[in-house]
Parts: C-alpha cells; structure tokens; sequence
C-alpha cells in the first residue's frame, strides 16, 4: 500500500474512533508507539495520519504534548449539516451521529455562554426551565420548552446561523425523538440538567458548565445508540 493511503487510512480509523465515541473531544490519542503497533507502521506514517486530522480540526497539536481529540471548528459541522439533516434523521444511528454533532456544537456554545451570556438572555433560559418544569407530564408543552431552552443558548452568540443551525436540526431532532417509558422521571433529570448549566453559567464555571451540558445531552444520545445496536441484533 502506497504511504499515503496508509496514512489517511490511520486517520479515517482514528475519525471513526471520535464518530463513534470512543475517543471524546480532550482525551489524548494513544501514544505513536500504540499507534505503530496497530497499524503496523512507522513513526513517520503515524505521524502523517495524525498531520490528516489535525486538518480535518480533529487534532489538537500543544508543542511537546501527545495530541488531543480536538472539537472541530463550527465551521466545519455546519458545512452541508442541513441537507445531511435530512439523511440522519431516518435511523437511531443518524440520531446518535446527530446528537454527536449537536454535542460539540452546544459544548462551543455552553462556553461562550459562560462567557459571554447578559442577564436578559439567562432569564430566557430560567423562563424555559420554568415552563419545562410545568409541563413535566407533557410530552408536547415539555418538548416545546426545551427547544426553547437550547434555543437560548444558540441564541447568545447573536449569530444567525446557530439559530439556524439550532432550527435546522436540533427543535427537529428533539421534537421527533421517541417517546420515553417513564416520562415524568425522564423529564425531571433532564430538567434538572437545564438548571445545573444555568448555574454553571452564572458561577461562570466553563468546566461545570460543559460538563452538565455534555451530560444532559450524552443521555439521548445514548439511548439512540442502545436502540440502534438493539435493532441490529434483533435483525441479524
Ligand atoms: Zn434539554
């Protein structure tokens, strides 16, 4: 095999590795020794599969640091998001791709916020709280207010194309997600979720802020992913 298809394939599988979740944004990559040894590689073709993802703003390079799993840059994500919408939507697995994509984009977002947000727009969210908090045995009015919620968020930047973004595919995602077993619990975490990144926000704490925030939304995701393995198992 030609050097360059040996290194964009360390890279494609490295890329399948973050897709899947098996390497999340910050962890470190494994060692180039680990790396070699699972390819059955060079240093020198490692490192040209890793120079890849650092293009494909997969990779983080800090100087004399191994690399980290980078988040990519919102540019990227919201490149062609809103026709591959459409595709993702069909199946658990585009679900959990898409809760994926919406992970990092409102990782970047929850930071800014922290930043960033005015008093006028962390009311919005405590007002989508609230009203989430009255409809927590309505699947509908509960719904409606969480987009509102992560509406908010997507808003604080005053930059049109995350509201856009955020219409395109999360208000569809969350309104067509399926319906839980136990409803009322469900919602309960999930709004207690909600209330934790609004505290983080106002404790300016970026770390507690991405990290409620990653949970709350990590929950569906998971669930899109169980159910999509289910399906496959029942299938074969
Ligand atoms: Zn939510």
């Amino acid at each position: 095999m030609a050097t360059d298809s040996t290194a964009s394939n360390i890279a494609n599988e490295l890329a399948g590795d973050i897709h899947s979740g098996l390497l999340r944004p910050g962890d470190m990559f494994p060692s180039e020794r680990s790396l070699c040894g699972r390819f059955g590689v060079g240093r020198s073709i490692v490192r040209d599969g890793m120079t890849i993802l650092h293009g494909m703003g997969l990779a983080d390079h800090a100087k004399g640091m191994r690399p980290r799993v980078a988040v990519p840059k919102l540019s990227r994500v919201m490149l062609g998001a809103s026709d591959a919408a459409q595709y993702f939507f069909k199946d658990n697995e585009g679900r959990a791709h898409l809760q994926q994509a919406r992970l990092f984009l409102e990782t970047s977002m929850v930071q800014y916020a922290v930043q960033n947000a005015s008093n006028a727009q962390i009311a919005k969210m405590v007002g989508a709280v609230e009203e989430c908090d009255a409809n927590l045995d309505n699947i509908a009015g509960f719904r409606n207010a969480d987009v509102k919620f992560h509406r908010a968020l997507a808003e604080v930047p005053g930059n049109p194309i995350f509201v856009a973004l955020h219409e395109t595919f999360v208000d569809r995602l969350m309104k067509r997600a399926p319906i839980e077993d136990n409803l009322l619990a469900h919602n309960q975490i999930s709004n207690e979720g909600h209330k934790e990144i609004i505290s983080a926000i106002l404790a300016k704490d970026s770390g507690a802020a991405v990290r409620s925030l990653t949970e709350h939304l990590v929950r569906n995701y998971e669930t899109f992913l169980h159910r999509s393995l289910i399906n496959k198992i029942l299938k074969t």
